[in-house]
């Protein structure tokens, strides 16, 4: 039976890895998604009928209750909400882990029923550490990720909020939690004790995440959400060695592994680094389409029918969608406009930059929304060399990912970020509402270039009206 469990167990974490190795190509994704949730669900069949006397009541309780809120969320949640929402599932996944590797202890001590066993008897000596490194890093990413929920769904201000310091609070809370955590390991031997320095640790713990968070400005979340889905993975391992679960250590260390490197990514895409993201204060403010006016000297305008005018002509087409097109839910007309050119003979392409939007991916999902066919979406590297001999460039409510200064000007916040290269197009058309700054907060000189007109409005207006235009003619 212990052969059967561990073998299944084992199958379970091969689905897995594979699994995520499938998610990596848009192509092989869903595949991906599937073979993970099949080794998901060979995890949970096995853990039920391992453990024994266990009340099915309680699962089931749990699943219902469980499943009903995620399709209640995945139904009602916008595109543009994501980010919130791994928030909060990664705050879950934290807490929830915590609290397995609490309940685990307290069951085996015998609290519940008048036993007294010490730490060291519950656990060997290896492990004992794991459930006080459970608490604390499940502690920090559940409140860690609630900050973060509710700087990215405006609950609270998304302005670096910067207590003097913090720093130093910051250090201590963390010294604390781990001599609390050594304590409870390996000296205190008393129950009532032990609870106590349990409870005052998971209290640390959520005081330092919420600490860890509120210094960092709203919209650079996405990375602290990445950073923090790849602690709740580690806080999932821990619980593993706590309950001496092998795919409970192997899915935790996946899920922390990828989080980091994922976090990595998205700094080498802005070209920053981890540090300047956590203790940077950076781009805290979202574009609000007003203004913006001030520093531009000579922009020119297109009215949609002028610019319809030369896309009817256009041989190749590159779109290039940005946080805007989130904003407008603009993915189903930037669609329809790509079939109608392809239909007048257009060769048209999706130009992907890593961290265009708020999230990582977020430009793929809208997209695959629409069912763009993903041959269609070319990544940065591969599309720049195009941009010279393509007649039309269409930067649909896009900014940063766009903007030259990130390689002409050394002065610039953004100098050094890789840059989508549209400015290298016979023609750029930029589709967004103002002239307002995008998430770095700073001037784009694209706006003043020759070859660049401006086509002012929401990107889903102009793009309707774009295809009237192009309709009719
Ligand atoms: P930006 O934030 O640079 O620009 C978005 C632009 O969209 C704004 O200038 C705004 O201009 C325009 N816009 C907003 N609403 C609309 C609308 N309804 N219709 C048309 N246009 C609209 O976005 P990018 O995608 O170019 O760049 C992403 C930025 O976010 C980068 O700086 C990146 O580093 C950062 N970031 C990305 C992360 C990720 O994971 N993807 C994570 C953290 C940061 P206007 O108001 O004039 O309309």
């Amino acid at each position: 039976m212990q052969t059967l469990e561990t073998l299944a167990y084992l199958l379970s974490a091969v689905l897995f890895i594979f699994g995520l190795k499938r998610m990596a190509k848009v192509r092989t994704a869903r595949q991906g998604n599937l073979l993970a949730a099949v080794g998901m669900l060979v995890a949970i069949v096995t853990t039920l009928v391992a453990t024994r006397n266990i009340d099915i009541a309680w699962v089931v309780a749990g699943l219902v209750v469980g499943s009903l809120i995620g399709a209640f969320a995945a139904v009602k949640v916008p595109m543009t909400g994501m980010p919130e929402m791994v928030a909060l599932f990664n705050g879950s996944g934290g807490i929830a882990s915590a609290l397995v590797a609490l309940a685990y202890y307290f069951m085996h001590q015998g609290a519940f029923s008048g036993g007294r066993l010490t730490m060291a008897e519950v656990f060997t000596a290896g492990s004992a550490p794991t459930l006080a490194l459970s608490l604390l890093v499940g502690g920090v990413t559940f409140t860690g990720s609630v900050v973060a929920y509710a700087k990215l769904a405006g609950k609270i201000t998304g302005a670096p909020i910067l207590l003097p310091g913090r720093h130093f609070l910051n250090l201590a809370l963390l010294a604390g939690a781990l001599l609390l955590g050594v304590l409870a390991a390996f000296v205190v031997t008393s129950p009532t004790l032990m609870a106590v320095l349990l409870a005052v640790l998971l209290l640390a713990a959520f005081l330092l995440g919420v600490m860890l968070v509120i210094p960092i400005g709203g919209a650079d979340m996405p990375v602290v959400i990445s950073l923090l889905n790849s602690y709740s993975g580690i806080a999932a391992s821990m619980t593993g060695f706590v309950l001496h679960s092998a795919v409970l250590i192997i899915c935790g260390a996946l899920v922390g592994a990828a989080g980091l490197i994922l976090t990595n990514l998205m700094c080498k895409a802005m070209n920053r680094s981890l540090a300047n993201v956590l203790f940077g204060g950076f781009g805290t403010a979202d574009s609000t389409g007003q203004g913006g006016k001030e520093g531009y000297t000579t922009v020119k305008e297109a009215s949609p029918e002028e610019a319809a005018m030369i896309l009817e002509d256009a041989q190749s087409v590159i779109i290039v969608p940005g946080y805007g097109l989130a904003v407008a839910q603009a993915q189903h007309a930037c669609k329809q406009l790509g079939a109608l050119l392809e239909e007048r003979g257009a060769v048209v392409r999706y130009a992907i930059h890593p961290v265009a939007g708020r999230m990582p991916g977020h430009m793929n999902v809208l997209l695959a929304e629409a069912d763009v066919p993903y041959e269609q979406l070319v990544e940065m590297d591969e599309i720049n060399p195009e941009f010279q001999n393509t007649d039309v460039a269409i930067v649909l409510g896009a900014n940063d990912v766009v903007n030259p200064a990130a390689q002409k000007d050394r002065t610039s916040p953004i100098w050094g970020m890789p840059i989508l290269r549209v400015f290298e197009a016979r023609t750029v058309y930029t589709i967004k509402r103002s002239l307002s700054p995008g998430f770095a907060g700073i001037k784009n000189e694209l706006f003043e270039y020759e070859n660049n007109l401006m086509v002012f409005g929401d990107a889903k207006a102009v793009l309707l009206k774009l295809i009237d235009e192009l309709q009719e003619s």
